[in-house]
């Protein structure tokens, strides 16, 4: 008997969890943090026997895995790709360096969960235990990202096959190429699925590309400065590759970097070999200016140029430095390249044209920005059609679960593969179990 549970990520984005039983062996896929709203972290859980294994880098899935390490005396094993590894090991620390003492966790116990992560490639099949076999499938979704593939064999009445799809993208983009078919997996008893999107139709990538740079050339010719605040793991290297890609248009400004962001590239560019996207990255990158000090900062304002700076909602880090710089002139353009969350700074700057920015001493300022602020979708998960698209190749006749998005995304997802498709669908809810076989 294999015993799947929902400790995370049910009904909302954030602390993802799932966890696998069979006989003595426990395998927990993802084990991330939320950032907002009560489930800040999946429900706890033993680590007696317990493998984990990492879909990707992003703290949603990877920000949680400290707090498994500890007390007793073997460390779990953690498994993930080799490029995850290494995003995982910097978002991790970084996370110690912003939240300090508030967090439930120190130093000692995320050096311990990264000195026992092991990197595994796609496709290659990791034994667990006695009959439980893991697999990573890339997941399209951001480089070394994966999706997950459970194996147990002779589980008494036949065996199971489990598939995690983590986050998933199944279109190309300038970094990644996208996930491949869930045919090519064979037949599966259940498949949980992520519905961030599952209530959205992307706009095509081709025409979201197009309007993005018509957008910065706008602002370059106008002598003003292009402000990209992006997401540091994914987004700020998608943006990088876009800009180089449309680079006969705009080959005379320069482009910053700043943030979190230099150091993933940096690392991105160690690995560059693992992701479709590497080389052209690599070229891209050669003509980015990384952000060294006060007087790179300047220089970057001074003349018309891009720049590119973490958070992407705005939340904090550089790209607030920038923002403020450039919040009177209104030759320049802030340009938002990820999902805004509803309450964040950056959704409220695209809704009202300014926004709260809070200080560390706790005072709050309004700040008004004259710069034009425009969003595009550059978004790296499936949408609604290709959730569907991607479902429907499936073999066998499996259960599906939906996970990672709001309440309704996951509900309407599960609903629409029940009445289209006639699949047993449901969306996950925190702590529930199911039983195969
Ligand atoms: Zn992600």
């Amino acid at each position: 008997m294999t015993k799947v549970r929902f400790l995370g990520g049910c009904q909302q984005v954030g602390a993802s969890a799932v966890l696998v039983e069979h006989q003595d062996a426990r395998v927990l896929m993802d084990y991330g943090v939320a950032f907002k709203g009560e489930h800040r972290t999946p429900l706890p859980t033993s680590t007696r026997n317990l493998t984990a294994v990492l879909s990707h880098a992003h703290l949603d899935h990877s920000g949680s895995l400290p707090l498994l390490a500890g007390s007793h005396t073997q460390p779990i094993p953690v498994y993930t790709t080799a490029l995850t590894r290494a995003l995982t090991r910097l978002l991790l620390k970084d996370m110690l360096r912003i939240g300090g003492e508030t967090l439930p966790f120190e130093q000692q116990e995320v050096a311990q969960i990264l000195s026992n992560t092991r990197a595994l490639s796609y496709n290659q099949r990791q034994q667990i235990s006695n009959k439980v076999f893991v697999t990573l499938r890339d997941a399209g979704h951001i480089p070394g990202s994966a999706s997950i593939l459970v194996e147990i064999e002779g589980n008494g009445t036949g065996p199971a096959r489990i598939f995690y799809t983590g986050d998933l993208n199944t279109r190309n983009s300038q970094l990644v190429q996208g996930a491949p078919s869930l045919r090519e997996i064979g037949e599966l008893d259940l498949v949980i699925v992520e519905s961030t999107y599952a209530l959205t139709e992307h706009p095509k990538r081709e025409d979201v590309e197009q309007t993005f740079i018509e957008a910065v050339l706008d602002t370059l010719e106008s002598k003003g400065t292009v402000l990209i605040p992006a997401f540091a793991v994914g987004r700020a290297q998608e943006v990088l590759s876009v800009l180089h890609k449309h680079r006969s248009l705009s080959t005379d400004y320069p482009i910053y970097i700043d943030g979190m962001a230099k150091a993933v590239t940096k690392v991105m560019q160690r690995y560059a070999h693992s992701f479709t996207g590497g080389t052209q990255l690599q070229q891209a990158v050669e003509y980015v200016s990384f952000v060294r000090n006060a007087a790179d900062r300047r220089q970057a304002l001074r003349e018309p140029a891009i720049i590119i700076a973490p958070a992407g909602m705005l939340k904090g880090g550089s790209a607030l430095n920038y923002l403020r710089a450039i919040a009177d002139d209104k030759r320049s353009s802030v340009l938002l390249v990820g999902k805004q969350l509803a309450g964040t700074p950056g959704a409220e700057l695209l809704e009202t044209g300014s926004l709260l920015i809070h200080s560390k001493d706790g005072a709050s300022q309004r700040l008004h920005v004259q710069s034009e602020v425009k969003a595009f979708n550059f978004s790296c998960h499936i949408d609604r059609g290709e959730a569907l698209a991607f479902l429907h190749r499936v073999k066998g006749n499996p259960k599906i679960v939906t996970m990672h998005g709001e309440a309704d995304a996951c509900n309407y997802l599960a609903e629409t593969l029940q009445e289209k498709f006639g699949f047993n669908a449901e969306a996950a809810t925190k702590g529930q179990s199911f039983t195969l076989n």
